[in-house]
């Protein structure tokens, strides 16, 4: 029979980092992925290219796209036709989502079946906003239920005297009847006074949250103007209530940032950015071009002759990658030892199949010199040091003090790409970006030509952030005032350069930028 399965992963309650580690890993290895309206396209994004993709929309009270029948019919057929399924369910899929019913669907079709627990909104939604379910200071008991009344289940024959009783009580699905609920408790002796709230899109960028006495909650999320998707929590717990408590975990919660170098190169800032709460987007405004030079194919069929190979970024692995592939070497068979400046520039030479020697911890041509020279690795040796057309002299010249022989060889060059004028100036009048991030002067030009008076204008409230002195001077010759120059070019500095406050992460006038250029597309 068929190999096919299907797993049903809990998506968790909205922000994409609260799915949990064998969710991603059943969604990377998905054939197919079933999922229902959900808070982020990021976790599609985690499933292979080739995926099947398929929206069953079950979008609260709105007319379901498919019923329930439906869905577990494709998931069986989906899963008889040999594909590993992944059935995507927000919170978690035991949690008043049905998936039960779906659990048994398959196993009476004999289809394998598995379940990853999620993090669930009657959890996460107190959570959000600092109200703790459980807390023995105020008691040691909670309940969740549903609000939905469905006629055709019991759901309308809820027990509130008991539920009254309960410490906390937290009700999903119960804004369309939140008046109702309300009395119920009232009318089976919870006092009127009780702390109360109603959590609206928790850990979503949209979140709100309003907390009120028992009685007036009703008119108060009214007033408000909050729907679902929002938890009801009852009890005193919510005394504890902190909104701060989970923005503060995401420092940049909603924020849009435009990256302007190339996609290869933004991929972990995008990655990272994400993970932060931000909203990537990336034109590039730049395109490397791999050198194929004499030079370049002498020094590639002499890199076992070298004692030591140095890497200063992802690009000049890449380049050195691709010049090796065509030359039919093996990367992992012909480089000597490897040495490389900063983690991502390490992760891409490990990708590559390089044997890459201990990182140093301060990611600079500096601490790699010192590294280096601590290991005794400089004095009499050779080394190869593929890199950028233009590139600052430090390390070669740090090198050779020390008694190194170095070859220094140009493998690519940054070059300005021309992004589409119209399209950029309509963003930025549209105000389609609170932050933009240049790494290098390249990107810089293209960006400012493109400009014209009333998206320079509209510059004025956008965050500016420059990688690097050079690329910050190419901006103030432009007329565009960076805001922040953060001291490094690694995503943690990008991040704290992000965050919000006044020039957080800058480096004082003068301070020398990590990168070996003065710039981070090196
Ligand atoms: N299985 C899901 C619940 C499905 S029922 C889980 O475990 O979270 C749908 C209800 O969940 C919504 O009506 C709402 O009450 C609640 N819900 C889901 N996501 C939410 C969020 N981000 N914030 C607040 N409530 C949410």
């Amino acid at each position: 029979m068929s190999a096919g399965k299907v797993t049903l992963v809990g998506a968790g309650p909205g922000a994409p980092d609260l799915l949990t580690v064998r969710g991603e890993r059943a969604l990377r290895d998905a054939e197919a992925v079933v999922y229902d309206a959900l808070a982020s396209s990021a976790l599609l994004e985690l499933a292979p290219a080739e995926a099947l993709r398929i929206d069953v929309g079950r979008r609260g009270h709105a007319a379901a796209a498919r019923t329930q029948e439906e869905i577990n019919a494709l998931l069986v057929r989906l899963a008889k036709e040999g594909r590993r399924v992944v059935r995507l369910k927000g919170g978690d899929p035991f949690v008043f989502g049905r998936g039960g019913e779906e659990v048994t669907a398959c196993q009476e079709a004999g289809v394998a079946v598995e379940v990853v627990p999620g993090i669930s909104s009657a959890l996460a939604g107190p959570a959000w906003a600092g109200i703790p379910v459980s807390d023995r200071r105020f008691g040691a008991s909670f309940a969740v239920v549903t609000g939905h009344k469905d006629p055709t289940r019991a759901t309308a024959a809820l027990d509130w005297d008991a539920l009254a009783r309960v410490d906390t009580l937290v009700v999903l699905m119960g804004m369309r009847n939140l008046d109702e609920i309300v009395e119920q408790l009232l009318d089976a002796g919870r006092s009127a006074a009780t702390p109360a709230a109603v959590v609206m899109n928790a850990t979503r960028e949209d979140a709100r949250a309003v907390v009120a006495p028992l009685a007036s909650l009703p008119e108060r999320s009214r007033a408000e103007e909050l729907g679902s998707p929002a938890v009801i929590v009852v009890g005193d717990v919510v005394r504890l209530h902190d909104p701060a408590a989970w923005r503060d975990a995401l420092p940049l919660l909603g924020l849009r940032v435009l990256l302007t170098r190339t996609e290869a190169q933004a991929e972990p800032w995008v990655r990272a950015l994400r993970l932060a709460g931000a909203e990537p987007t990336v034109r590039p405004m730049i395109r490397i071009e791999e050198i194929r030079s004499e030079g370049v194919e002498r020094s590639v069929a002499a890199l076992p002759s070298y004692d030591g190979l140095l890497l200063t970024s992802a690009n000049a692995v890449r380049a050195l990658a691709g010049r090796a592939a065509e030359a039919g070497l093996e990367l992992s068979e012909c480089a000597p030892p490897t040495w490389c400046v900063g983690p991502a520039t390490a992760a891409a030479a490990r990708a590559a199949g390089l044997p890459v020697a201990a990182s140093p911890k301060r990611t600079d041509a500096e601490g790699l010199l010192a590294l280096l020279d601590a290991e005794g690795r400089v004095q009499g040796r050779r080394f190869l040091l593929p890199r950028a057309e233009k590139g600052r002299e430090r390390l070669p010249e740090g090198l050779r003090a020390a008694g190194a022989e170095v070859d220094v060889e140009a493998f690519y060059r940054t070059l300005s790409a021309e992004p589409d004028a119209d399209e950029l100036r309509g963003a930025l009048g549209r105000r389609e970006y609170d932050a933009i991030v240049f790494a290098s002067p390249s990107a810089v030009r293209p960006f400012c030509a493109a400009l014209d008076e009333a998206s320079r204008a509209a510059l004025a409230g956008v965050r500016i952030v420059a990688l690097g002195q050079v690329t910050a001077d190419a901006l103030r010759e432009r007329d565009v005032d960076p805001d922040v120059v953060p001291a490094r070019a690694e995503t943690s500095a990008l991040l704290l350069a992000l965050a919000p406050g006044p020039g957080s992460g800058s480096a004082g006038p003068g301070e020398a930028p990590a990168s070996e250029n003065g710039s981070a597309d090196r």
